[in-house]
């Protein structure tokens, strides 16, 4: 049997009827249990919030369906959904106190008695930390204090299912991160179903308990973040997922070698048998498994070294391999000049292999196996 809180989508398709008839989501189906945090990410008009907006009643779907546990709510009105969006731009109201933005949405759709609103905004505003904040309008607050206040419009409310359309976007880059701990240990804690909308990949990676990649409307992969991390389904979940991105080198095929302008790679056993009927496939490896090896190593491959971009704890250095641009992550402490020579080893073990032509993925790194891999 169902969970209750389910919410599927099946064949969602959405074409923008605007005489232009853009396709903005293509054929999507997916499954979000009940308690589960769901990300969507992807790049800017890959079909994010459309789909956002789909789920919440606010678009029509052009084709298929959107059922909350057994129900169909494809064409139910916004307010019979059971469903609570936050937005971007918080969407308070501006001549409305804190406490009359909250309770606000109880008064119009439940017969609750006024007591019993008083109540509940009490409970949620200790729970969002701006119960001194209640009696005032949403000018006189930051970013952060509206942020809440949102939260605590929508949680109030108990859904069945939270979405939200890049709601941390507007707050600077330390309240977002704490936002973003906060509204995990939130989510947690109401175990809701939650289906959270980011372009921001860093974002996408630690909120989520999967995360479904969009490009073009259509999805490319939905998996926890780290099946996405290690096994990309295609070229573009390989580069979409990781900072920096993974590193791409279009190669030929010589009996098990790849060869490249800049290098001559031996495959590993297991990554030869997958490609070798392949004439032409593209390599992929990223910054962080590349390694500083001596010039003398099987598979050294001569690098010159353009830019170094201290982070901290790694140094981006970006490298030019057969006149090829290539980012390698390497410890902060190790110590490089811009100009100088490296030799470089791609580990056969971190290798990934595409398929030129449609970008599917061939081969991808071994996936760690216990929790002492996950700290590479
Ligand atoms: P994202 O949220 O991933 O940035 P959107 O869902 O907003 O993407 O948009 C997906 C595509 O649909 C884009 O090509 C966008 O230009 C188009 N689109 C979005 N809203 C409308 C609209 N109201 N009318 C016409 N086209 C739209």
């Amino acid at each position: 049997m169902m969970a209750t809180n389910t919410l599927s989508l099946s064949n969602v398709t959405k074409i923008y009827d605007d005489g232009r008839g853009i396709l903005a989501v293509d054929d999507l189906s997916l499954t979000i249990e009940e308690g589960e945090f769901l990300v969507f990410v992807g790049p800017s008009g890959c079909g994010k919030s459309t789909t956002l907006r789909m789920i919440a009643g606010l678009e029509t779907a052009t084709d298929g369906e959107i059922r909350l546990a057994e129900t169909d709510i494809t064409d139910r009105r916004p307010n019979d959904r059971n469903i609570a969006m936050v937005f971007q731009n918080y969407a308070l109201y501006p001549h409305m106190t804190v406490r009359e933005n909250i309770s606000f949405g109880l008064k119009m759709s439940t017969t609750l008695s006024n007591d019993e609103i008083d109540r509940q905004v009490t409970s949620t505003a200790e729970l969002m930390g701006i119960s001194d904040l209640l009696d005032k309008k949403p000018g006189e607050l930051s970013g952060g204090q509206q942020q809440r206040v949102a939260l605590g419009r929508a949680i109030v409310r108990k859904p069945a299912v939270f979405l939200m359309d890049e709601p941390l976007s507007n707050l600077d880059a330390k309240l977002r991160t704490e936002m973003r701990i906060e509204l995990q240990n939130l989510q947690e804690n109401l175990n809701v179903t939650t289906v959270y909308v980011t372009h921001d990949q860093t974002e996408a990676m630690t909120m989520g308990d999967r995360i479904a990649i969009l490009n073009d409307g259509q999805l490319q992969q939905i998996g926890t973040p780290l099946e996405c991390y290690h096994q990309p389904a295609n070229q573009f979940v390989a580069g979409f997922i990781g900072s920096p991105s993974m590193n791409f080198f279009e190669v030929t095929h010589r009996d098990n070698e790849l060869v490249h302008d800049g290098f001559r790679y031996t495959l590993p056993a297991a990554a030869a048998s997958v490609v070798a009927g392949e004439s032409a496939t593209v390599l992929g490896i990223r910054p962080e498994d590349i390694k500083v090896v001596d010039a003398g190593n099987d598979n050294a491959i001569s690098a010159t070294v353009s830019v170094v971009e201290p982070t901290g704890d790694a140094n981006h250095v970006y490298l030019d391999i057969g006149g090829q641009r290539v980012v390698a992550s390497l410890p902060g402490d190790q110590v490089i000049h811009s100009g100088e020579t490296l030799h470089v080893d791609f580990p056969g073990c971190k290798i990934h292999l595409f398929d030129r032509e449609n970008g599917r993925a061939l081969h991808t790194r071994e996936a760690p196996t216990d929790e002492a891999d996950l700290q590479v």
